[in-house]
This record gives structure tokens, sequence and C-alpha cells, in this order.
């Protein structure tokens, strides 16, 4: 895969083209690709880069040694304790899919939540269980993401979570941005609760389209920004909590008359 990658650097090929070719060269019709690409990618930067156009075509240049190879084998130097713990907490299950490798024969890895080149530690907080495919759709999306690196990293930097997830729509206004990269910035134990801060931030008058796609075996979601508001002076945390309180108070008051009056 190596080679033809190497022989196609000046004009990258989409996946089927590289299947085709490297099944020229090892005379194999069954290849794994993924897996292939993933072992690859330890060594070298292979972007999948989408074919502009078109939805779900991507090209794979070769651009050179992987330059987070250092960090990668930081990755390994988890330690010992860490990693245990990681497996304790996790009950030895997948945190996206649930799966575990006595019921379902997949394979445990140790994921960074924040990705170690977008500033994420090797602290146990930093860390989770996925199963291998998880691990390696979690990996193709900051692959797709690469452009938006630098508004990830700025969003994670902010200190309220309305700002960190706004911020990451404005940067990517008019995009579809999925749902794992909301609650990457998030922050948030558990994954958070991207569809209540959507709404939270909706009652500040931003207007943000989901959308669904089914993926094979999972369901993914997208927030698109159409339209938002300036931050409310004091912070959104705020201005949230205060609406929230003034809604309830409508509420109780609504059910305070609703009792009186079948009282009457
Ligand atoms: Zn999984």
């Amino acid at each position: 895969m190596y080679q033809v990658l190497y022989q196609s650097q000046e004009e990258p090929l989409a996946m089927p083209a590289i299947r085709e070719r490297v099944s020229l060269v090892t005379g194999k019709a069954n290849l794994q690709m993924d897996r292939r690409l993933r072992s690859l990618r330890t060594h070298f930067d292979v972007p999948a880069q989408r074919i502009p156009g078109e939805k779900n075509l991507f090209v794979y240049p070769l651009l050179g040694w992987n330059p987070h190879f250092g960090k990668r084998t930081a990755r390994k130097n988890i330690r010992g304790s860490v990693r245990a713990m990681v497996h304790h907490t996790y009950g030895n299950r997948c945190a996206a899919c649930g799966r575990t490798p006595k019921d379902d024969q997949v394979k445990l890895v140790i994921d960074h939540m924040v990705p170690l080149d977008l500033g994420g530690t090797n602290e146990q907080e930093n860390l989770q269980l996925l199963c291998e495919e998880d691990n390696h759709d979690k990996q193709s999306l900051f692959a797709d993401h690469q452009e938006n690196a630098a508004a990830l990293r700025k969003s994670l930097a902010l200190p309220e979570v309305h700002l960190r997830i706004g911020e990451l729509l404005k940067a990517m206004a008019g995009e579809n941005v999925p749902k794992e990269l909301i609650v990457l910035v998030a922050r948030e134990e558990n994954h958070g609760d991207p569809t209540k801060r959507m709404r939270e931030l909706r009652s500040l008058g931003w207007i943000i389209e989901n959308t669904q796609r089914r993926k094979g075996r999972r369901v993914l979601s997208f927030y698109r920004l159409e339209h938002w508001e300036p931050w409310p002076p004091g912070g959104p945390q705020a201005a949230i909590a205060k609406l929230e309180w003034t809604r309830q108070r409508a509420k109780r008051s609504a059910t305070d008359a609703a009792g009186n009056s079948s009282q009457e």
C-alpha cells in the first residue's frame, strides 16, 4: 500500500483505485484496506482529502512522515497503573458502543478524549476505552477535520461550555459539525448532553439545525449553525440560568393558577 501511495503522490487516488493497484502488486483479492491504512498512518501522514464537489469520496495523498509520530509514542507511555484504572472505570467496555472483548470479541484500546495534538494529556480524566473500530472512526473523523484543528484548539481553551461549543459552531458556521466534535470541545463528563446544550444556545436566539444520517450500525448526528447572537454580558452560563429560572417561575405560577381555578 505504501508503494502505491508513494507512486501516486502527485495525483492521489481514491480507495477503489488504491485497492485495485494493491491487489495487482500483492496478487491478493481480499485486502483489509482499512487496517493497512491504519497501520501506515502510525508512521506516515496520509490524510483523507475530500474530492471537491463529492460528498463521500476521498483521495489519500501520502504527505510524508506522520508529524505526531513522537506523540503517538507518548501514547504508549501511559503508566500501567493508569491503564488499569481506565479499564476498571470503563468496565472493560467500549465507551462508544458498549461492546466488550468477552462478549463481542472486540479489541479495546485506550483513547485520548482530547487528542494529544489538540492539547490533551495522558492523565486519567482524558483517557477512555474504545473498541478498535470506534477508535478508527474517531481518527478518520479528525483526519477529515484537519483544517478545523486551529478552531478546535481555540474552542477547547475557553472557560465555559457554551462558549466552547458556540465558538466552534461559529468557526464552522454553515457546515455540518459532527456531534463528536461538539462532545470533544464540551469537555463534559460522560459525553455531556449536546442536545441540551444546543437547546440552551437556541434559547439565546441562536438558530442551529440538527440532521441525522445512518452509517452502518450507527446514526450520525450533525449540527449546523445558521444564525447566532453576540454573547450576553456576564457570559452565556449566567444568562441561560436566568432564562431557565424565569421559565420555571412562569411554569409554577401557571400551575398555581390552574390549581386555584380548579378549587373554585
Ligand atoms: Zn466501540
